[in-house]
């Protein structure tokens, strides 16, 4: 039996004592964990000690460094294409990634969109697609490669096992002991993933208030600044948009409604916040990937990327055709006064989503595509009493008391109101110094 070079309480101590981790032992702690040698207790321990103590640059570059090469590195060379991803830290009514990636293939750019399933009051990518009969999410990296080099050029699939497993079992472990909100953690996790998929490009949407993972817009920055440098400093050329997560996005939130929005969008229409977000991320995408000037508003209002859209769901086995799943019971909340809408706040309502059936509070729990919450109002919007201001979709009745209860007091109307929506969609932009 081979002798360990450390020992994990040394580890812990020095973490949950204010110091910085030195790299060999830094790299040990997470190959060991990864071989399960460090228990979950202890793993868990050392969580916390990063949650209250933070973590240096340097430290946080060893971190995802050993968590990448705690599995298998992916290429994309092979393809002879530009590839571009990108990654949303995550938030309520979120589909940007649905009309995003054909959007942006469409113009000759591999999209590999590796993605992951929801947890919590955030949805996932997977998730929604799978409200499209037929649609898989499983595929091999035969597969992939193959839908990448293509006439598709885009793919969003589930990634596979092999990408930074020291990173899936981590991410379970603070999912379950309060010690996933912290910038070391998140930004390690999420880099690990994006610089082991082997894109050439990333453009980072990292979203700040309400329903993101950081409320505050300094931490959001400070997380964006730290992404954008381990990318650019592993050769993937990153940037980062610092975006506004206070009011939900869109009027969809949910599964099968967030595939319709996103549908609308590809169509030329859909919400202007949804559009927006869409337009300014697929430029940034095409700018990496060495095409500033694409004119992504032409091909959303043209047919272009729909086109594009109908090939990555065929190619999925998803019937793009196919009826959506429709919620057997709606309840609709109507406006009690007349005025404008002043609040709409987006944590409440993406875990009353949740909580009618959009999300899961056990992995193992199986998503209710149908279900979610339909906005018929937004922040800035002038109601009479009476109008619809949003509707509630289950499967079963049962579930509107609690979903209710997550809402109440999220939204306000006053008579002569002013919208607090915390400032503009797109904040600013964040790259490279
Ligand atoms: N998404 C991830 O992949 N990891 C995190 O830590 C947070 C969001």
């Amino acid at each position: 039996m081979s002798v360990e070079p450390f020992d994990a309480v040394d580890v812990i101590r020095a973490k949950r004592d204010g110091g910085s981790v030195p790299e060999p032992a830094l790299r040990w702690m997470i190959d060991a964990y990864t071989r399960g040698y460090v228990s979950d207790a202890q793993m868990a321990s050392f969580a916390m000690a990063i949650f209250q103590r933070g973590m240096q640059r340097d430290e946080i570059r060893v971190m995802t460094d050993a968590m990448i090469a705690s599995g298998e590195r992916m290429s994309f060379a092979s393809l002879g294409k530009p590839t571009v991803d990108k990654h949303s830290t995550g938030g309520v009514g979120d589909k940007i990634t649905l009309p995003l990636a054909p959007l942006v293939a469409s113009f000759g750019v591999a999209v590999p969109q590796l993605s992951g399933r929801g947890l919590g009051h955030t949805g996932g990518t997977l998730d929604k697609l799978e409200a499209i009969p037929g649609w898989r999410a499983a595929l091999s990296n035969e597969e992939i490669m193959a839908q990448l080099a293509g006439e598709v050029g885009a793919v969003i699939c589930a990634a596979g096992t092999g990408l930074a497993p020291a990173d899936k079992k981590l991410y379970a472990l603070r999912d379950v002991t309060g010690t996933v909100d912290t910038i070391p953690l998140i930004a390690s996790s999420i880099m690990s993933k994006k610089i082991a998929e082997g894109t050439d490009a990333l453009v980072l949407d990292v979203k700040f208030g309400s329903g993101a993972f950081m409320r505050n817009v300094d931490d959001a920055r400070e997380l964006a600044r730290t992404m954008v440098a381990l990318g650019n400093d592993s050769g993937v050329a990153t940037t980062a948009l610092l975006t506004n997560m206070n009011v939900p996005l869109g009027l969809a939130i949910g599964n099968a409604n967030e595939v319709r929005e996103s549908v609308e969008v590809l169509a030329g229409g859909g919400p202007a916040d949804v559009r927006e977000l869409t337009v300014e991320l697929a430029r940034e995408m095409l700018a990496l990937a060495g095409q500033p000037d694409a004119d992504v508003e032409a091909a959303l209002d043209n047919g272009q990327a729909m086109d594009s859209w109908r090939k990555m769901i065929e190619a999925q086995d998803g019937d793009v055709d196919a009826a959506l799943p429709v919620a057997r019971e709606t309840h609709t909340v109507v406006a009690a006064t007349s005025g404008v809408v002043t609040k709409m706040e987006a944590l409440p309502f993406g875990i009353g989503a949740w909580r009618l059936g959009a999300g899961r509070a056990r992995a193992e729990d199986k998503i209710v595509f149908a279900a979610g919450i339909d906005l018929h109002a937004k922040p800035g919007d002038t109601v009479q009493a009476g109008d619809p201001l949003f509707t509630l979709s289950a499967d079963d009745d049962a579930r509107f008391d609690r979903a209710l209860e997550a809402v109440e007091g999220a939204w306000e109307i006053e008579a002569d109101g002013v919208a607090e929506t915390g400032g503009p969609l797109i904040l600013e932009r964040i790259t490279a110094q």
